[in-house]
C-alpha cells in the first residue's frame, strides 16, 4: 500500500470566503482531485482561489457509488480532498460514509478543519458551552420528529439544531410545546453581511417568528433543561405541576406527559387525577 494516496476531509467557508484556511486553499491546490457536493458551487471557491482542479461530484444520492470510485483512485495513488457546499464535510453533509469506506480500504485520512455552523453558532449563542448535544435537522416525518423532540424533554445540554426557514414556524411551536419557555438564540446567516444572533425565548420566539417571516440560513441553540429536581415528589405534586400547565393553557395529556417527565411520577396516574 506504499503509493496509497490520502483523503483530506476540507472545511470550507460557510458564508465569508475569507474564512478558508491558508492550509485549506495548499491541499486544494495539492491534491489531484476533488469529490465536490456541489460541483458549481466549489468551482465558485476554485476560481476565487485562482485554483483548476478536475472534481467529481459525490452527493448523498451517489455516495455507495461514488464513494468506491473515489476510493479505488486514492488506492491507485492520487490525493483527493472532500468538500461540501459550505462547512465541515460529514456534520450533515456527505462525507461520513467516505471516510467508513477509506476505513475498510485501509487508506489514510486527513482533516483540515474549518468554519461549522454548529460550533460558530454554539459560541455566540450566549448558552452554556461546556456540554452541548448537536441534534442536526429534525425530520420532516410528524412521527419520528416527535419522538426525537420527546427524547430530548429533561436533556439538561444546550441542543443545537439545524433548520431550514420554511419549517421554522413548526419547529418553534414544536419547541415551545415539548420544553415550555426556555431561552433559545437564532444563529442567521453567520459570517454573512446580514449576520444577526437573535437570544430570545421559545415563547417570544413562536409569538414573533411564528409567521414564517425570518428568512435565511440558521441554527437554533436551545438551552437545556435547568428546572431544579427534586429527589422525589408526590403524586399531588405531580397532578398540581399539570394543573398549573393546563392554567397556561396546555392540553391534559400533554401536561400529564411533562408533569410526569420533571417528577418521575407516571404520566397515566397523573392523567387519571386531572380527569
Ligand atoms: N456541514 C455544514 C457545517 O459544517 O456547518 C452544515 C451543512 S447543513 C446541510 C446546512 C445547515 O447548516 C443550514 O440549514 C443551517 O442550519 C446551517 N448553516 C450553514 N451555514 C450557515 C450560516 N452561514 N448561518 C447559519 N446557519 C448556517
Amino acid at each position: 500500500m506504499e503509493n496509497t494516496g490520502i483523503l483530506y476531509v476540507v472545511g470550507t467557508p460557510i458564508g465569508n470566503l475569507s474564512d478558508l484556511s491558508p492550509r485549506a486553499a495548499q491541499v486544494l491546490e495539492s491534491v489531484d482531485f476533488i469529490a465536490a457536493e456541489d460541483t458549481r458551487v466549489t468551482v465558485k471557491l476554485l476560481n476565487h482561489l485562482g485554483i483548476k482542479k478536475p472534481m467529481i461530484s459525490y452527493f448523498e444520492h451517489n455516495k455507495q457509488f461514488k464513494g468506491e470510485v473515489i476510493c479505488k483512485r486514492i488506492l491507485a495513488g492520487e490525493n483527493c480532498a472532500v468538500v461540501t457546499d459550505a462547512g465541515m464535510p460529514c456534520i450533515s453533509d456527505p462525507g461520513e460514509e467516505l471516510i467508513k469506506q477509506c476505513e475498510g480500504f485501509g487508506i489514510k485520512t486527513e482533516v483540515v478543519p474549518g468554519p461549522s455552523a454548529v460550533i460558530s453558532a454554539l459560541c455566540v449563542s450566549g448558552l452554556s458551552t461546556g456540554r452541548f448535544t448537536f441534534e442536526g435537522f429534525l425530520s420532516v416525518n410528524k412521527k419520528s420528529r416527535r419522538e426525537h423532540l420527546e427524547s430530548l424533554m429533561g436533556e439538561k445540554r444546550t441542543m443545537i439544531f439545524y433548520e431550514a426557514p420554511h419549517k421554522l414556524s413548526n419547529t418553534l411551536r414544536d419547541f415551545y410545546e415539548t420544553f415550555g419557555d426556555r431561552k433559545l438564540t437564532i444563529a442567521r446567516e453567520l459570517t454573512k453581511l446580514h449576520e444577526e444572533i437573535i437570544r430570545t425565548t421559545t415563547k417570544e420566539a413562536l409569538e414573533r417568528y411564528g409567521d414564517g417571516s425570518l428568512k435565511g440560513e440558521m441554527v437554533l441553540v436551545l438551552e437545556g433543561d435547568t428546572a431544579v429536581k427534586k429527589d422525589e415528589y408526590t403524586l399531588e405534586e405531580a397532578v398540581e405541576i399539570a394543573r398549573n400547565l393546563i392554567n397556561e393553557g396546555e392540553k391534559p395529556t400533554e401536561a400529564a406527559k411533562k408533569a410526569a417527565s420533571v417528577t418521575g411520577m407516571k404520566k397515566n396516574d397523573i392523567y387519571r387525577e386531572l380527569i
